[in-house]
C-alpha cells in the first residue's frame, strides 16, 4: 500500500466533527476508521467462478447486446400488432414455425403469423406475440380473441437486459451468483478483481491456553481466534493466524513486527483495557501511530486503531478488545466495513430489520448498544425479537444462539415491550 499519501491520525481527527478518543460515539469511529483505510493495490485476473464473492477491480462495460436480437417472451404466435382487430376475434394464417437458436427466416405477409417458442428471433416485421392459450387452432389458422394481447406485447428487444456500451457492473462490486451470471451472459471468461486482503491476527494474554493445551488453573481457551478466523473467512480475505502471544514485550513485538511485514491489516484482541497491567498498549504505540479510544459503544468500549510500521512497510493495526462478544460486535460494528473498503469494495450499508421488542430492553442514552437476539416471524406478518440470555461481554454463548444484533442507536433511551427496534440480522441471501 502506497502510505506517502495517507492522512496522519492527528490529521484524520481533526476532520471528525465531535471527535473525543474518550467518549466516541460509533457513528464517528467509523468516519475516522473511512477516512484511515487506503485500498489495496494489485489487480488480478480470474477465471469467473474463481471470481465469485472477490471484488471487481474495474467498470465491466458491455459490448453486446443482451439479447443480441428481439425475441419472444411467450410460447405462441408471433404476429404484425397492426393485424389485430379493433375489435373481435382476429383470424392470422400460420406459415411457419420458429424455435429458439432456430428462428423463422421466411417472409410474412400482413394477415399472417409464425408459430414461435420463447427466445425464438422475432421475425421480420413482426412485433407482438401471443400466448398459445388465449389462441384457437383451425387447420392453418388462428383464431385471436378480443382483447387477448395487445401490440408489442411478449416481445423482449434486443439489448432490454444489457445494451452495448451500458456500465454491466461497476467496479468496486463483491461478486454474487447474479453478477457472474450476468458476466456470463457477456460472453466474458475472466474478470479483473483486486487482490486479496491479506489479514494477520494474534491473541495477547497470558491467561489463554490454545486447543491441544493443557487447561492450566485460571486460564481459559483461546476462542477469539476461531471467531476472528471465521468472521474474516467469511469477507474472503486472506488469514495469518498467528497464534496467542504471551504478554512478553520481546514476543509482543516480534508478533507485531512480523504481522505488519507480512499484512495489510494487523488484528489483535485483547491487552486495550483502561488501566491493563501489560506490555501490549506499549508496544503498540512505539512500533506506530496508534490511538487508544474509549467508544461510546457496548459492548466493546476499549479499541486500539492506527498503523504500525517495519522496515518500511505499514498496516492497519485493529486492537480489539479482549472479551469475546466485545471481539466480535467490535468487529461488525467497525472493522468489517473498513477490511471490505481496504479489498476495493464500495461501501453499502447492511439491511436491518425492523422487529417488535417482546420485552422492555433497559438502555442509557449516550451509547450504542448492540445486543443479542432472536428474530421470528411475528403473528402480525412483521417480525418479532427476543433478547438471548445474559448479555455479559464474556458470554459467547448469546452470540452463538442469537441470529441477529438488536442495535439500540447512540440516543435512545429504554425500550418499550412490542416496541420496533433495528436488528441487524446475521444471515443475508447472497
Ligand atoms: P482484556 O481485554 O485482555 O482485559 O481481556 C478481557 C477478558 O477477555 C478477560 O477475561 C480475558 O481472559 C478474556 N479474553 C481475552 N482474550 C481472549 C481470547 N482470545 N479468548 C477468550 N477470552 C479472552
Ligand atoms: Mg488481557
Amino acid at each position: 500500500m502506497n502510505d506517502k499519501t495517507l492522512p496522519t491520525l492527528e490529521e484524520i481527527s481533526s476532520c471528525v466533527n465531535g471527535y473525543d478518543p474518550n467518549a466516541l460515539p460509533v457513528a464517528q469511529a467509523r468516519e475516522f476508521i473511512a477516512r484511515l483505510v487506503p485500498r489495496v493495490e494489485g489487480v488480478e485476473m480470474l477465471a469467473l467462478r474463481s471470481a465469485l464473492g472477490r471484488v471487481l477491480a474495474r467498470d465491466v462495460i458491455s459490448d453486446i447486446n443482451v439479447p443480441s436480437h428481439d425475441n419472444s417472451a411467450m410460447d405462441g404466435y408471433a404476429l404484425r400488432g397492426t393485424d389485430l382487430a379493433a375489435g373481435g376475434d382476429t383470424v392470422l394464417q400460420v406459415v411457419g414455425s420458429g424455435l429458439a437458436g432456430d428462428g423463422y427466416q421466411g417472409d410474412v405477409a400482413p394477415g399472417q403469423c409464425v408459430r414461435i417458442m420463447t427466445g425464438a428471433t422475432m421475425p421480420a416485421g413482426l412485433d407482438t406475440v401471443v400466448p398459445q392459450e388465449f389462441v384457437k387452432v383451425d387447420g392453418d389458422r388462428v383464431v385471436i380473441p378480443a382483447g387477448a394481447v395487445r401490440p408489442g406485447e411478449n416481445r423482449r428487444l434486443a439489448g432490454e437486459d444489457l445494451a452495448r456500451g451500458d456500465v454491466a457492473l461497476a467496479a468496486g462490486r463483491v461478486l454474487r451468483p447474479a453478477d457472474i451470471g450476468m458476466l456470463a451472459s457477456l460472453g466474458r471468461a475472466e474478470v479483473p478483481v483486486w487482490r486479496r486482503l491479506r489479514v494477520a491476527f494474534f491473541s495477547t494474554g497470558n491467561e489463554l491456553r490454545s486447543i491441544g493445551e493443557p487447561l492450566d488453573p485460571g486460564c481459559v481457551y483461546d476462542s477469539n481466534r476461531y471467531t476472528l478466523w471465521g468472521m474474516l473467512q467469511r469477507l474472503g480475505v486472506d488469514v495469518l493466524d498467528m497464534g496467542v502471544v504471551r504478554d512478553d514485550p520481546q514476543a509482543l513485538e516480534a508478533a507485531f513486527r512480523e504481522a505488519a511485514a507480512n499484512a495489510d491489516v494487523v488484528i489483535t484482541s485483547g491487552g486495550v483495557s483502561v488501566g491493563e497491567a501489560d506490555y501490549t498498549k506499549a508496544i503498540m504505540a512505539r512500533l506506530g501511530d496508534v490511538l487508544f479510544w474509549r467508544i461510546a459503544m457496548r459492548p466493546g468500549r476499549p479499541m486500539a486503531i492506527g498503523r504500525i510500521e517495519t522496515g518500511g512497510r505499514g498496516a492497519i493495526l485493529f486492537g480489539l478488545p479482549g472479551n469475546p462478544v466485545a471481539v466480535m460486535v467490535t468487529f461488525y460494528a467497525l472493522v468489517r466495513d473498513a477490511l471490505l473498503a481496504m479489498s476495493g469494495a464500495t461501501p453499502a450499508p447492511l439491511p436491518m430489520l425492523r422487529a417488535a421488542s417482546v420485552t422492555p430492553i433497559r438502555k442509557k442514552p449516550g451509547r450504542t448498544e448492540y445486543q443479542r437476539g432472536i428474530v421470528t416471524p411475528a403473528a402480525d406478518g412483521g417480525w418479532e425479537v427476543r433478547i438471548t440470555g445474559s448479555q455479559g461481554s464474556g458470554i459467547l454463548r448469546s452470540m452463538s444462539q442469537a441470529n441477529g444484533l438488536v442495535v439500540l442507536a447512540h440516543d435512545q433511551g429504554n425500550v418499550a415491550a412490542g416496541e420496533l427496534v433495528d436488528v441487524l440480522p446475521f444471515d443475508g441471501l447472497i
